[in-house]
C-alpha cells in the first residue's frame, strides 16, 4: 500500500523549469564583492556561470577559496529565490492546492535538486503540511551529486523511515532517481514538458497534481 508521496520542486510546485540564470548572476556578483574580488568581464561570466569547475577556475585566477565563494553564491542565490516566491515574482502552479486535501491520507514531501534551503523555504511557505524538504547541499559534492544520484530520495525516505511510495517529477532524471531507490515514478507534464517523449521508466503519466488521487488509487490497488 502506498500511502507516501514524495515531489519534486522546480517545474511541479514551483512555476517553470528551474531558477532562472539572473538569480545565479546576481548571487556571484553579490558573493564576488563580499569577498573584495574584482573579476575581468571573462571571469565574472564564469563566476556566474552554473557549473562549478569554471567557478573554480575563475577563483583560482583570482587567488579566491571557490569552496567559500561557491557556500556564498549558494547562500545568496537562496536569499533571492525566497525573496522572488515571497513577492509572486515566481510564483506556484494552481494545483498545488490538492496537495493540501492529499495529505490528510498520504504523507507528503518534498526532494528536489535545488538548495537545500530553498526546498526548506518552499515547504515552509505553502500551505501544505509536508513531512520533509531536501535539496541539495550548498557545496560543490553537493552540486555534483545531483539528481539522478538517488541520495536525497533516499535520505529522505530514512528521515520519513519508509521504504516505498511514489515520487513526482517532471524530468527524466527524476524517474531515473525514482527507480533506483524503488518509488514508483510519476511523470507530470507541464507546459515546458509537454512534448517531451515519456521518460521509460514512468510508472503513471498527469497532467496535474489533481490526479495524484487517482494514481494513490491506482498504486494501491496494485
Ligand atoms: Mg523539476
Amino acid at each position: 500500500m502506498t500511502e507516501t508521496i514524495l515531489l519534486d520542486m522546480d517545474g511541479v510546485v514551483l512555476e517553470g523549469p528551474g531558477t532562472p540564470q539572473s538569480v545565479y548572476d546576481r548571487a556571484a556578483d553579490a558573493a564576488a564583492e563580499e569577498l573584495g574580488l574584482e573579476p575581468t568581464d571573462r571571469q565574472r561570466r564564469e563566476l556566474r556561470s552554473h557549473g562549478y569547475e569554471t567557478v573554480k577556475s575563475a577563483c583560482s585566477e583570482l587567488g579566491a577559496d571557490p569552496r567559500e565563494f561557491w557556500r556564498r553564491k549558494e547562500t545568496g542565490a537562496s536569499r533571492l529565490a525566497a525573496e522572488r516566491i515571497r513577492s509572486g515574482e515566481r510564483g506556484t502552479y494552481g494545483d498545488v492546492a490538492a496537495l493540501e486535501s492529499l495529505a490528510e491520507r498520504a504523507t507528503l514531501a518534498l526532494v528536489s535538486n535545488n538548495r537545500h534551503e530553498t526546498a526548506r523555504f518552499v515547504a515552509e511557505f505553502l500551505p501544505v503540511p509536508f513531512a520533509a524538504a531536501r535539496g541539495r547541499r550548498p557545496t560543490p559534492e553537493g552540486f555534483h551529486r545531483r539528481k539522478p544520484d538517488p541520495h536525497l530520495l533516499r535520505d529522505t525516505l530514512a528521515e520519513l523511515g519508509i521504504e516505498a511510495g511514489l515520487y513526482v517529477g517532471d524530468r527524466e532524471t527524476d524517474v531515473l532517481a525514482a527507480e533506483k531507490v524503488g518509488l514508483e515514478a510519476v511523470y507530470l507534464r507541464r507546459s515546458h514538458n509537454a512534448d517531451v517523449p515519456l521518460p521509460e521508466g514512468a510508472a503513471y503519466e498527469i497532467e496535474g497534481l489533481d490526479e495524484l488521487d487517482e494514481v494513490l488509487e491506482a498504486s494501491e490497488g496494485r
